[in-house]
């Protein structure tokens, strides 16, 4: 039996602990351990790691603190549309969407697309379709309506540019959520959910749920969930990437996080980060970004809890 880890991100980017009040830092280390948790205890009970990492999205998506479900931002057209991935490193196996509206927890309907479907990636109608036959949960609009989504839409639309997700002005914020694991079988899963970029064009498809780029999972090299500017994280293959720098050069984990994070997607100008997880339980929370909502939790030791950089 291996020790199990997790690893939980709820987004990067600038997050000052100036721009941060008590109560809202609370809140968020409550909702990243309550995140934790969830994985944790699957995990515990000797349950696969794919399981782990949806059970700890869920949670996520559940509140409207991130850019995920319920908190996904607004579109250009006030709308939501959600992308979400998850990927086995058993089998390599994923199932993602994308552009969906309405779907409560778009991960379960990543799951499900992974599990029910020949396919591995749906998208806009044909998704909901597909989540309708499969009993996925929808929820009405306003469901997905949070005050603090709207101004930051309302801002955004002001400027008539897109402009990523941001809690105060000119400090840009990705709330995208993500969860790596490892299993007491050696098992390593990846997922990540979003809502994108407020004030994104109707179809604009980000990085999340992309295998490869946003999600990717390999028993072989590591797991890896990431969040930031999806353009350039598409155009980096940035979770591959992680993969291939293990695989084909036999760098180590940390190696690879650093080569990708601090190195290629800094070159380009891609800001955000990722968390990564190799086979042997070490943990990488590497971002290039002010901050990113991050936890970690290694079997035996305690919970980790960051936000800022130091
Ligand atoms: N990567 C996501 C996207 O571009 C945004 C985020 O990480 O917050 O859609």
């Amino acid at each position: 039996m291996n020790p199990y880890a997790i690893a939980i991100h709820g987004g990067a980017g600038t997050i000052l602990r100036s721009a941060m009040t008590a109560e809202k830092e609370t809140a968020y280390r409550k909702a990243l351990e309550d995140s934790i948790l969830a994985g944790e205890a699957i995990l515990k009970r000797g349950g696969h790691a794919l399981d782990a990492v949806e059970a700890a999205i869920r949670i996520m998506e559940d509140n409207p603190l991130f850019n995920a479900g319920k908190g996904a931002v607004f579109t250009h057209d006030g709308k939501h549309e959600m992308d979400a991935s998850l990927m086995n490193g058993k089998d390599l196996t994923a199932g993602a969407v994308a552009g969906v509206s309405n779907i409560k927890n778009p991960v379960a309907l990543a799951r499900a697309v992974m599990d029910k479907s020949e396919h591995v990636f749906l998208a806009g109608q044909g998704a909901m379709e597909f989540a309708k036959k499969n009993n996925i949960d929808f929820a009405p609009d306003d469901y997905f309506y949070v005050q603090m989504r709207y101004e930051q839409w309302q801002e955004a639309l002001k400027s008539d540019t897109v402009i990523l997700d941001h809690t105060e002005k000119d400090h840009k914020k990705f709330g995208t959520v993500g969860a790596v694991a490892l299993d007491v079988k050696g098992n390593l899963a990846a997922g990540t959910s979003t809502g994108g970029m407020t004030n994104k064009k109707h179809g604009r498809v980000g990085d999340t749920p992309i295998i490869g780029a946003g999600t990717y999972a390999n028993n072989a090299t590591c797991a890896v969930s990431c969040t930031g500017h999806g353009e350039f994280f598409i155009r980096s293959v940035v979770a591959y990437d992680v993969s291939c720098l293990m695989e084909y050069k036999g760098l180590s984990l940390k190696e690879a996080c650093q080569k990708v994070v601090q190195d290629k997607l800094v070159k380009i100008g891609g800001e955000g980060g990722l968390i990564a997880l190799d086979a042997k339980g070490n943990i990488e929370l590497s971002f290039n970004s002010e901050g990113m909502y991050r936890a970690s939790k290694v079997q035996g030791n305690s919970l980790y809890i960051g936000i800022y950089k130091d």
